[in-house]
């Protein structure tokens, strides 16, 4: 079946199925129109997704969809902000109608599930790459920035670490050890955004980020902005048991600590406000596991088990180096 630009857009992006009383004009104009609430802030944030770079071309495509949207939902999530809006830039090689079909199918039904509205976007032919802005709304007391994090404040980290970064590894032929990898492949593929966990702590939180580039990586961001450095218990990772095994067999921290794709949230919280963080998340689903501490200095130091520094030096995946 062969689509014109316009009825592949009228067919597979024009209604995702969401509709909200903020958006007065959707797909098919020029613009979109949109309405922030009253006194709320917008959260913007924007990723993309290319071909070979950050997937493989034969990759499930309504995995895809979810992925796409889901990284950028884990930036609201991060930031303490309510997902409202995304758009949509699509380069594709070819209009293959499963294909979009299968990408539409996954990409909608998170945006179903987060209340989001597909609202514009851009469709052309090229190399495979997928491009999702996302917008959400924040309060201004309760935006949980990368700068807030002060000396003594703990820090804290939802479960799992590494799982993604081990199906990575399966996925590129090495043998991690592991009979049954579909659990690992879901952690990788179908990247869950914590956005129950980021409206239970924003307000409460000093600073947050999602962990996409790898926990050592992305909590140095934290101690970059803040003028703080950060002091990580390695016995206290929240690790899968696949994980805890493959850094013992291997002595390998680089899966836990720089494997990227988790998406779970690091958060920091003041001493004094821990029972509060503690109460709110006690009913979710999503475990906070206390990690470290924030310290004065820079730079994150990781301890062993046995009170010894790690001494290797882990970083996290950047697509210039
Ligand atoms: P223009 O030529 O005015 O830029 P386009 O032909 O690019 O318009 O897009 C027509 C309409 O379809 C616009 O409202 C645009 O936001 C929307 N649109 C295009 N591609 C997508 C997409 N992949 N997902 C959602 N909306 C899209
Ligand atoms: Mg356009």
């Amino acid at each position: 079946m062969s689509l014109s630009e316009f009825d592949l857009i009228q067919t597979y992006f024009s209604d995702l199925g969401v509709s909200r009383s903020d958006v007065l004009l959707g797909v098919g104009d020029d613009c979109a129109l949109l309405q922030v609430p009253e006194g709320r802030q917008l959260a913007v944030s924007i990723d993309t997704l290319v071909s070979g770079r950050h997937f493989l071309p034969d990759v499930d495509p309504e995995s895809l969809g979810h992925k796409a949207l889901a990284v950028n939902l884990s930036d609201l999530a991060a930031m303490g902000a309510d997902p409202a809006w995304v758009t949509l830039a699509l380069s594709l090689p070819e209009v293959d109608s499963v294909w979009l079909e299968a990408f539409a199918r996954g990409f909608s039904a998170l945006a179903v599930r987060a209340g989001v509205a597909l609202v514009g976007g851009d469709t052309t032919r090229g190399r495979l790459s997928i491009t999702v802005q996302a917008h959400g709304f924040v309060d201004r007391q309760r935006v949980m920035r990368r700068d807030g994090a002060r000396p003594g404040d703990l820090i804290y980290l939802s479960g799992w670490l590494g799982d993604a970064a081990l199906a990575l590894l399966a996925r590129r032929g090495i043998d991690v050890g592991l009979a049954d990898l579909s659990p690992f492949y879901r952690r990788l593929d179908w990247p869950e955004p914590r956005l129950d966990l980021s409206a239970a702590v924003r307000g409460i939180a000093s600073a947050a980020i999602d962990i996409s580039d790898g926990l050592v990586a992305d909590l140095g961001h934290i101690c970059k902005a803040g003028g703080v450095s950060a002091a990580i218990q390695l016995d206290r990772l929240p690790l899968s048991a696949a994980v805890y095994g493959y850094v013992q067999k291997t002595g390998d921290w680089a899966v836990p600590l720089a494997g990227g794709d988790d998406y779970e949230l690091c958060i920091t919280v003041s001493p004094e406000r821990e029972k509060e963080l503690e109460a709110a998340v006690s009913h979710l689903s999503t475990k906070l596991h206390r990690i470290g501490v924030i310290e004065e200095g820079e730079g994150v130091r990781c301890r062993l088990p046995n009170g010894s520094r790690l001494e290797n030096d882990v970083k996290g995946y950047d697509h210039f180096a």
